[in-house]
């Protein structure tokens, strides 16, 4: 018999929820602040070291909440630098997160779903289904868990997060066997398992706490959520958080992106790219990065560069291009390197920032897209068809 903790895990408890259920519990507020700094800033999980909080309210504490990280089921390390780890998410399931330390900055890919529902045709996420919405805790110890697996928490806490020269996702060009690697959380890109605008209501919190300066004090810029376009959701975001945004664009055109992404069917490209400049005009300082992954002879060729240029010409867009990664059971094939090139150089020449992600972690199945857990009782929901018309061989 598997047993189950009733009590909640605070883990997942924003400044806001912490205020209320000090409230609630007859401390100050200030003791919200407190617990936020014990859980996030200095990774404790033991209400008796927390000793500047009263004995009556910690015994409170202890008898209803917990501090309850997920089980490290498997860990895998890369050449390259990079881990992966399998983290238990409740009997039979597990999820996949990634670190991917690239100079001072130490990136976690996290996941936001046990699987995901929206059946991208190249994602292995997608061809696994989807089981159930990870919770704000379970989504927040992911960094939690990263953090004391890279032995980040010192006799202080966490050391401050490094300068700020950087955005959040830009994968850049850094030796990987550079002295000096990450051996923090400097960034959390929501790029593993799942689409996190479909669990807007558990990742709205966790995005608080990581932004948080009591918990993991990263700033706006060094938090990524990455969507494939759930505009309704998005255009949420926008008021609820100030965070950077991925999106996943993989096609200048409806009946390609129909096929690639099936969400296209319900939200297609003009009304996504409508809602992304919205977002960008709201608040200053904001910036979105379109993903776009690189499937030989889909949607790699020069005049398709071209019709994604034209799409964004004028905005302040930067085109993130990732080779595609294979998966067992998937047809679709890397781009070749002349090609990618060629596509980069297309929207270069019209004006368009674009880079080229490095394919990191691929001896451990960690790289983009790759990521499969363990997902039991899925429900597939199918939004499109697989057909494909691949316009060179
Ligand atoms: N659901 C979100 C975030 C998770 S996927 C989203 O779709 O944006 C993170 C990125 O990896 C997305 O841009 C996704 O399209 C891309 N991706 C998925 N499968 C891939 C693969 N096999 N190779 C390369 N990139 C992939
Ligand atoms: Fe889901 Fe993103 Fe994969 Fe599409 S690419 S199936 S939205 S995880």
């Amino acid at each position: 018999m598997v047993s189950v903790s009733k009590k909640k895990n605070l883990l997942g408890y924003d400044l806001d929820a912490l205020n209320a259920l000090m409230a609630e519990l007859g401390g100050k507020p200030f003791h919200a602040r407190q617990l936020l700094k014990w859980m996030h800033a200095r990774g404790v999980n033991d209400f008796d070291v927390m000793t500047d909080l009263s004995k009556a309210l910690r015994e409170k504490l202890k008898t209803h909440y917990s501090i309850s990280p997920p089980r490290v089921l498997e860990r895998f390390n890369s050449q390259d630098g990079t881990r992966k780890w399998l983290l238990q998410a409740g009997a039979l399931q597990a999820i996949e997160m990634v670190f991917i330390p690239e100079g001072k900055r130490g990136t976690l890919c996290i996941s936001s779903q046990v699987g995901c529902a929206l059946d991208c045709s190249f994602c292995s996420t997608g061809a696994q289904g989807f089981n159930r919405n990870l919770n704000t805790a379970e989504i927040v110890s992911q960094v939690w868990l990263a953090n004391h697996e890279l032995g980040a928490y010192g006799d202080e806490g966490l050391v401050a997060v490094p300068d700020e020269e950087d955005v959040a996702e830009d994968t850049s060009a850094e030796d990987p066997n550079e002295e000096g690697l990450a051996t923090r959380v400097t960034n959390v890109v929501f790029m593993g398992m799942g689409e996190p605008l479909a669990n807007y209501r558990q990742v709205l919190p966790a995005l608080n706490i990581l932004t948080c300066d009591y918990a993991y004090m990263l700033s706006r810029r060094r938090v990524t959520v990455s969507t494939s376009g759930l505009v309704p959701q998005l255009k949420k975001l926008g008021a609820d958080s100030n965070v950077a945004l991925a999106v996943s664009l993989h096609a200048p055109d409806d009946q390609l992106r129909d096929q690639l992404v099936p969400i296209n069917r319900k939200h297609p490209i003009k009304e996504l790219l409508e809602q992304c400049w919205t977002y960008l005009a709201e608040t200053s300082g904001r910036s979105i990065t379109f993903e776009y992954t690189l499937i030989d002879g889909v949607n790699d060729q020069p005049s398709q560069a071209k019709e994604l240029a034209a799409l964004l010409k004028g905005h302040p867009a930067k085109v993130n291009l990732i080779p595609f990664n294979p998966f067992p059971g998937n047809d679709f094939q890397r781009s070749k390197a002349k090609a990618i090139r060629a596509f980069r150089d297309v929207l270069h020449k019209h004006d368009i920032r674009a880079t080229v992600r490095k394919t990191r972690g691929d001896d451990i199945d960690a790289a983009c897209g790759q990521l499969a857990g363990q997902v039991s009782d899925r429900v597939k929901v199918r939004l499109g068809s697989k057909q494909f018309t691949v316009v060179s061989a």
